[in-house]
């Protein structure tokens, strides 16, 4: 065994069916008497039966919750915090709803309780991305990470077939990246590869039945999985492209996770004989980014930038911006080589 460290992160996880039941009981135990349950518009419903099921020990609702964290949604939900003197926030939702959460945590270091109903990950890191001016930034800081998440498998049964597919591939993402990770480890890359086997076997089952129990089950565990491996591995070029293309053209976020994925996998494959082979026995396939390919179209995910849209004209812009701020990548970066990955991507073409 190689010499390694692992930093385990501090969260308390609850996972089953109908776990979201146990909601009161979580926030009781954080000692929380007056939390405010934050959600997006289209799951105002959903938080207004949650905060009447927590009673006397919620103070209101917020469903502002936006893509990528814009920081005036968060000031208009500090400004509730500050009214209603809220001791804790329940956020029950996607990656975004999280992400609010997070950011009024990091403003006001109050407690978190997590009820994801997608498979983005973000509620197993202290990562949080915030957009201000156009720009968006992310952090790490152990302050945003959530104390508690409840994940109900249940709650993941209305996933749209789109982006339960999109979504998972996300998750597989982290898991990916993981494996190959800088700092990488060996609990993280059972985790990852627990995780990347997981939703594999689950989501193409999802796309056909969206009701079935046992594969939303899986594809949640998975989630869980590969957002704890996103939490405690660095990340590299397919993270970073995913971020350069989603910030300057806004492009939506697990449909871009799914398209470059493959593509990226390819380019680092020739330096990571390692967990390339670990990917494809997980992956039952001698070729983990075709694989990956394969996978999206089962799901009926996105294959191409341009169909999401990405200019044609920004693929060079694309290339130029991975390559200004130098970061780690187990394969060295190359310009021509990058410019030429977006292009297939964009193209919706098999990995090269
Ligand atoms: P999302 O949270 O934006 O959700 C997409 C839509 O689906 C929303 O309208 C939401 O209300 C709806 N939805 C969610 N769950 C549903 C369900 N079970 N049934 C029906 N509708 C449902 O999408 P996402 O992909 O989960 O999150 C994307 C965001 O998360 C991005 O901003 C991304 O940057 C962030 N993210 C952050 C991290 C991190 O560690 N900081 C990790 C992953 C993603």
């Amino acid at each position: 065994m190689e010499p390694f460290v692992y930093e385990a992160l501090p969260a308390r996880v609850v996972f089953g069916h109908g776990t979201v039941g146990q909601l009161p009981d979580e926030v009781a135990r954080l000692g929380c008497a007056r939390t405010l349950l934050v959600a997006t518009p289209q799951q105002a419903q959903e938080a207004e039966h949650f905060a009447a099921m927590l009673g006397g020990r919620c103070v209101g609702t917020f469903v502002q919750a936006t893509m990528h964290t814009p920081v005036e949604v968060t000031a208009r939900a500090m400004q509730v915090v500050a009214e209603r003197k809220v001791d804790g926030v329940v956020a029950v939702g996607g990656g975004s709803t999280t992400g609010l959460s997070k950011a009024i945590a990091l403003r006001s270091d109050l407690p978190q309780i997590i009820v994801p109903t997608t498979y983005a990950g973000s509620e197993m890191t202290p990562i949080l991305g915030e957009t201000a001016d156009g720009q968006k930034k992310t952090q790490r800081s152990l302050k945003v990470l959530p104390e508690v998440v409840i994940y109900d498998v249940d709650l993941t049964l209305t996933l749209p077939k789109g982006l339960s597919g999109t979504s998972g591939l996300n998750a597989i993402a982290h898991a990916v990246e993981g494996l190959y990770a800088r700092d990488t480890n060996p609990i993280i890359s059972l985790m990852a590869e627990e995780g990347i086997g997981a939703l594999s076997r689950a989501l193409p089952t999802i796309a056909v039945d969206p009701l079935d129990q046992t594969a939303r089950s899986d594809a949640l565990y998975g989630a869980f999985l590969c957002g704890a491996v996103l939490g405690a591995a660095g990340m590299a070029l397919h993270h970073k492209l995913c971020h350069i293309l989603g910030g300057s053209f806004d492009l939506p976020h697990a449909e871009t996770h799914a398209i470059i994925l493959p593509h990226a996998l390819a380019y680092n494959a020739p330096a990571i004989p390692r967990p390339i082979a670990r990917m494809e026995r997980v992956l039952g396939t001698a070729n983990a980014p075709l694989r990956l390919y394969e996978l999206g179209r089962e799901v009926e995910a996105p294959r191409a930038l341009k169909d999401i849209g990405m200019p044609a004209a920004g693929i060079g812009v694309a290339a130029d911006l991975a390559m200004a701020n130098p970061y780690w990548n187990p394969a060295p970066l190359q310009r021509k080589e990058i410019e030429r990955l977006i292009e297939r991507a964009w193209e919706g073409l098999p990995p090269g």
